[in-house]
């Protein structure tokens, strides 16, 4: 069995999702097990309904995002009423929303659960159309259950064994909506941004399939982002390691959450274009083996805010970064990078949500100075570790440009060099660095 998950661009158009469907029919010996986003774009308008309805307003986003899917529905020649009751509900929702004049979290992922609920369905239709026998499912149809962290829910444990035992005795193609599952108290939730390809890992995490492929945009993972450099180099293999840290770090073409499931069991994830179905994408395994090249790609992660901890007298102390992580750790704050001096410690985080209150608590042990508008730049590749040089041809290459690094610091994992710049200078950066380890 394998897992194919196919992002929003790939199924943002009526001829997307023909395409989409006859990918799947040439896989679909393999025993494919369809994970489906919403049609791009689609997302966003749902998140931009809920705030408009919280001001009482909202009518013309309704009609866009109900206009796109019917008229996708339309030129692939599929039943209107196939998404009827969605649009109806999704309706009942914002007007409660309108009452209430006020969006919780909560309501916010049934909200935003439309777009998976909507685009499965119109993709299972058009597999049956084309011969391939297929059912549409809510991932908690399944037996997808989460915790009830809205916007950032985690698969509870008895997720995979659900999951395992509704899907090996199907005799269709399921078509499973990514990004969206359930509380245990029938709530919806979401996994976050992106988490589509957190479904499809922890699916095939679930069912033990042979491979999961993340079907994008883009001819896998690549040096860099093609938005930025536009001879961005194709990847053919890279290790789990070095996949987490360009996820984590800020390459959009895999959540950073995908990696662990399939690393766990041992199941190669293949990246590969919906656009090209015959390239060879990215495999990412165990062991990428042995690169000719050191450095492998270039991440970057914009809107970072910087956290200074300065304390002449207490940053030696036993007790002082155990009390600093605690104050973090009370707010459920993840931490990107870390450098420490001998009186400061700087700390980088990606969203201000309880900064204030996080400050606060800091103020009462050290000095405390904010920096916003950052950027990570992360460098990656599984030779870093054996190739002296790769720093300073990093750092001379962006004192050439004149580039100021504003922190800096080795991963534990040793395939990573990652640092700190502004914010403004962070697509100059990623085209410094890719010129000097990828430029001919
Ligand atoms: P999907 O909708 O299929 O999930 P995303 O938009 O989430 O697709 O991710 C694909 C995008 O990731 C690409 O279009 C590309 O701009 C971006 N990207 C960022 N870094 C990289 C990289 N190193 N390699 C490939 N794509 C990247
Ligand atoms: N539709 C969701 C989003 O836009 C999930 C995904 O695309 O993976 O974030
Ligand atoms: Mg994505």
């Amino acid at each position: 069995m394998i897992v194919m998950k196919f992002g929003g661009t790939s199924v943002g158009n009526a001829d997307r999702i023909k395409n989409v469907a006859n990918i799947v029919k040439s896989y679909v010996e393999k025993k494919p097990v369809v994970v489906v986003s919403a049609v791009s774009g689609i997302t966003d308008k749902l998140i931009e309904l809920a705030n408009e309805c919280s001001q009482g307003k909202g009518n013309e986003i309704f009609k866009h995002i109900k206009k796109t899917h019917y008229e996708i529905l339309k030129k692939l020649g599929l039943q209107k009423s196939l998404i009827d009751r969605d649009i109806e509900e999704l309706s009942k929702i914002t007007n409660q929303i309108k009452i209430e004049k006020r969006i919780e979290k909560k309501i916010l992922d049934s909200v935003q659960s439309f777009g998976e609920q909507m685009s499965s369905k119109i993709v299972a239709a058009q597999l049956n159309k084309i011969g391939v026998k297929a059912q549409a499912f809510n991932a908690w149809d399944l037996g997808f259950l989460t915790d009830s962290e809205f916007g950032s829910a985690e698969p509870l444990e008895i997720t995979y064994s659900n999951l395992r035992e509704s899907i090996k005795n199907l005799e269709i193609v399921p078509v499973i909506t990514g990004f969206i599952a359930k509380t245990e108290y029938c709530a919806i939730t979401t996994l976050g941004r992106g988490g589509s390809d957190y479904t499809a890992a922890i699916v095939g995490s679930a069912i033990n399939a042979d491979e999961i492929q993340i079907w994008t945009d883009v001819d896998g993972i690549m040096s860099t982002d093609p938005k930025i450099v536009s001879n961005a180099k194709n990847i053919d293999k890279v290790s789990f390691a070095e996949a987490s840290e360009l996820a984590y770090f800020g390459a959009k073409v895999l959540h950073p959450k995908t990696i662990l499931p399939a690393m766990e069991k041992n199941i190669p994830v293949r990246v590969l274009s919906s656009m090209n179905p015959s390239g060879n994408g990215t495999i990412i395994l165990n062991k990428a083996g042995k690169s000719e090249q050191i450095v492998k790609a270039i991440a970057h992660k914009k809107n970072i805010t910087i956290i200074n901890v300065e304390s002449s007298r207490m940053l030696g102390a036993y007790w002082f970064l155990a009390k600093l992580f605690a104050v973090f750790d009370k707010y459920k704050k993840s931490v990107d990078v870390i450098s420490t001096s001998e009186v400061s410690v700087s700390l980088t985080i990606d969203n201000e949500e309880n900064l204030d209150k996080i400050v606060k608590e800091l103020e009462a042990m050290a000095k405390v100075k904010v920096l916003r508008n950052k950027a990570i730049i992360c460098v990656v590749g599984g030779g870093i570790k054996y190739t002296p040089g790769v720093g300073g041809r990093t750092f001379t290459a962006l004192g050439k440009n004149n580039i100021n690094v504003e922190m800096a610091s080795q991963g534990a994992s040793e395939v990573n060099l990652t640092f700190i710049v502004d914010g403004k200078e962070a697509e100059k950066t990623v085209k410094v660095l890719h010129e000097e380890f990828f430029g001919e």
